[in-house]
Parts: C-alpha cells; sequence; structure tokens
C-alpha cells in the first residue's frame, strides 16, 4: 500500500460542499458507534446495514447524500475502534481498554471514498466528486506520480482537511518493495533525550535542531492565542496562525523521521526498538520530552514502513529493563536518569548509559520471533509526497 497526496485547488463553496461531506462522514462514524453501544453483539455487517438505515431515514436528510461506499467506509471506521477495543480487552492490558470515543469537531478531519463517488481526469490533474454534495471539480497540485499507476490500483480516496487547505490522498494498492544488498548487519536503537537515538555500535543521530526552533515558536503563538479575547477575530486569527505552525513542525517532523528512518532499514538487516507506549507518553507536559516522544512515534512508523519496503525485519520489544541491565553480563544495575554512564559492579563493564541500553535492545530483538508489519489503513497517516514516493530523497 502506498498513499500519494495531492493538494486541492477549488473555490470557497466547493470547499463548503466538502466540509458537509466530512461532517456527514463523522456523523455516520458516530451514528454506528452509538448503534454499537445501544445493541448488543453488533458486528461489522450489522453496522453496513445500519448505514443503509441511516441513508434510508427521513430524519437525516443529509445522509444519503453521501456516497454509499463512503457511508461504509465511515462505518468501517467505526468498527476499527471497537475492534481495537475488544483486541485491548482479550489483551487484558491494564489501565486503559480505550473505550471508543465519539468523534469531535476538529480542524484535521477527512471524508473517505472507495472506488466510487469520485473521478479522476484523463491526464489526473483534476478530480471530481459525484455525490449529492455537489462539491464538483478540484485541480490537483502535485500528482504527477498519479501517472506511474493504473486507476484501478487506486482503492481508496481520502480527502483531508488541514489548516491550510484540503489535501486529496490516493491509497494505490502496490505491494511496494525494492532491491537491497544485505548488510549482514543487525541493529537495536534507544531512543533518548540527549539524542534522538543511540544505536547498538555507539553511533548517535541528534534531535533535528529546526523541531526544537519550530516548537518554540509554537509555544509562543499559543500563548498569543489564549491571550485574546474569547470568540474574537484576533482569536480566530491567532488560532489559525497556530494551526499552521503545528503543520509546519509535524511536516518538518515527517521528513527528518523520514530520512533518518530510511537510513536505518537500508542499512542493516534487522533493526529492533523499543516499543513505547506513544499515546500514553505524549501526555507528558514536559516539552522536549514531548517533542521527543512524538518524533520517535512518527519515525518508528517509517521504519515499520520501510522495513516492509526492503524487505527488513523490524522488531519492536518490551522496553523494560533495557537501561538497567548489564549488556556484557546481564546483571541488573540500579541506575537514575541522571546517570549517564553505565559501571558494571559485577563484570566491571563501562559504556554510555544509551549504547549500553541499545545493545540490551538489540539482544531482545534477537530473541523474539517473528516481525511486525504496518497497519494497512486506519488511524495511521503514512503518505508520501512525489519526492519521496519516486526515492529521490536518497539521491
Ligand atoms: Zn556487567
Amino acid at each position: 500500500m502506498l498513499v500519494l497526496e495531492a493538494k486541492m485547488k477549488g473555490k470557497d463553496e466547493q470547499f463548503e460542499a466538502l466540509d458537509e461531506a466530512i461532517r456527514t462522514f463523522r456523523f455516520i462514524q458516530n451514528s454506528c458507534l452509538r448503534y454499537w453501544m445501544d445493541n448488543p453483539k453488533v458486528s461489522r455487517n450489522d453496522l453496513y446495514k445500519y448505514c443503509k438505515v441511516l441513508a434510508d431515514s427521513a430524519e437525516f436528510p443529509w445522509a444519503v447524500k453521501l456516497n454509499s461506499q463512503a457511508r461504509q467506509a465511515a462505518a468501517e471506521r467505526a468498527w476499527s475502534a471497537i475492534a481495537r477495543f475488544y483486541d485491548n480487552c482479550k489483551k487484558q492490558i491494564p489501565g486503559k481498554k480505550g473505550y471508543p470515543k465519539f468523534k469531535k469537531y476538529q480542524t484535521r478531519a477527512s471524508v473517505e471514498y472507495k472506488v466510487t463517488g469520485w473521478k479522476l481526469s484523463k491526464d489526473r490533474k483534476y478530480i471530481t466528486f459525484t455525490d449529492k454534495f455537489g462539491a464538483g471539480r478540484f485541480k490537483l497540485m502535485g500528482t504527477r506520480d498519479l501517472n506511474f499507476y493504473q486507476l484501478e490500483q487506486i482503492n481508496r480516496v481520502r480527502v483531508v482537511r488541514r489548516s491550510d487547505g484540503y489535501y486529496v490522498q490516493f491509497v494505490v494498492d502496490i505491494e511496494r518493495t525494492e532491491e537491497r544488498e544485505p548488510t549482514k548487519k543487525t541493529i537495536g536503537l534507544d531512543v533518548g533525550l540527549n539524542h534522538f537515538y543511540t544505536d547498538s555500535d555507539g553511533n548517535t543521530v541528534e534531535n533535528p535542531r529546526n523541531l526544537r526552533k519550530a516548537e518554540k515558536r509554537l509555544k509562543r503563538l499559543q500563548r498569543r492565542a489564549s491571550q485574546k479575547v474569547k470568540g474574537s477575530k484576533n482569536r480566530r486569527k491567532a488560532v489559525k496562525r497556530l494551526g499552521k505552525a503545528h503543520l509546519k513542525v509535524q511536516r518538518q517532523r515527517r521528513d527528518f523521521a523520514v530520512k533518518a528512518a530510511r537510513c536505518v532499514v537500508k542499512s542493516s538487516d534487522f533493526v529492533v526498538l523499543e516499543d513505547l507506549q506513544i499515546r500514553n507518553m505524549v501526555k507528558n507536559h514536559h516539552l522536549a520530552k514531548s517533542i521527543s516522544d512524538a518524533a520517535w512515534g512518527e519515525f518508528r512508523r517509517w521504519v515499520e514502513y520501510f522495513g516492509k519496503v526492503y524487505g527488513v525485519a523490524t522488531v519492536a520489544v518490551a522496553p523494560q529493563y533495557t537501561s538497567q541491565n548489564c549488556s556484557n553480563c546481564g546483571e541488573v544495575v540500579k541506575k537514575s536518569l541522571s546517570t549517564r554512564t553505565h559501571i558494571c559492579p559485577h563484570c566491571g563493564h563501562v559504556q554510555d548509559r544509551d549504547h549500553n541500553a541499545a545493545i540490551n535492545i538489540l539482544k531482545k530483538g534477537l530473541n523474539t520471533v517473528g516481525h511486525t508489519g504496518i497497519k494497512a489503513w486506519g488511524e495511521n497517516d503514512l503518505y508520501l509526497n512525489q519526492a519521496i514516493a519516486s526515492d529521490k530523497l536518497a539521491r
């Protein structure tokens, strides 16, 4: 699976029609969730049927305007949250099970079509939405790579609304694989605050400096927005500026993650990382920590993606004890967060703390069978712009 993205150009009233489609998509998604909550033993199929009920209902005249396959896609999204919840219950993860939540209004939102409800022009420079919202034809910016694929290979089209405009994502059904010479190298990566990561050979990759700077700016804009009077025009302006700054940070982070991940995967036959519970970590209010967590989460998803592309096994291991154990003799050597050097009283092994941890992570991974893959579709947001898609970044 490959996701290509293009920005859409159109008139204000067209985007308003898209907003309506996005709103309806969310309505169906939430209605399905409500239906599941109110009725015992609802299956995915029942949700599909319920979509039809919604569309036929005179109570919700807007539901029928959304393309029928898009309605199904909305049901599928609701179902994926339900399925995740069931899965967590089965695994008996202590604490949060992630009970499905209703989707609230957000600027960042989307509507998803399957193979109907949209049409690409012959030259692939325009897309037309054909359902009853009447959004019409949009010019696409940056779709050169779309020409490399058959129309039949596009099995989903998603319209994404962001602070700085509307984008369309084409999900191309290809198993993207690339040749790569085996390097006979295995690698373990330890994420840290001081470096972006340290590998099991002792090499470090620094945190991107521009990200830190952008984050500082973000904090300033946030403060400024919250100082403005609620509901005022100035506040709206400040919030919009903040949204754009957020996007910029996200894009910088993504570019960094893509480059770093690709580099790691291409130079190793086997990559081990920590299976950190990013969602819990991002809640941490310590700024530097939250930046590095978000960047790490993104990086990890791309490592898994490129792992598939290049046929490199990637494993995520539980982070427990990786920093405490001695990578030489295996004994536990307790240390606080501020202890930067691992000194083993049992075997005398002395090593940088993160380097020691990275070796432990690699060892753990080598003991693990199987490897993880990326999720095919859903909440993750792995898409490529054309430069990356055609592999120009590496050259
Ligand atoms: Zn030791």
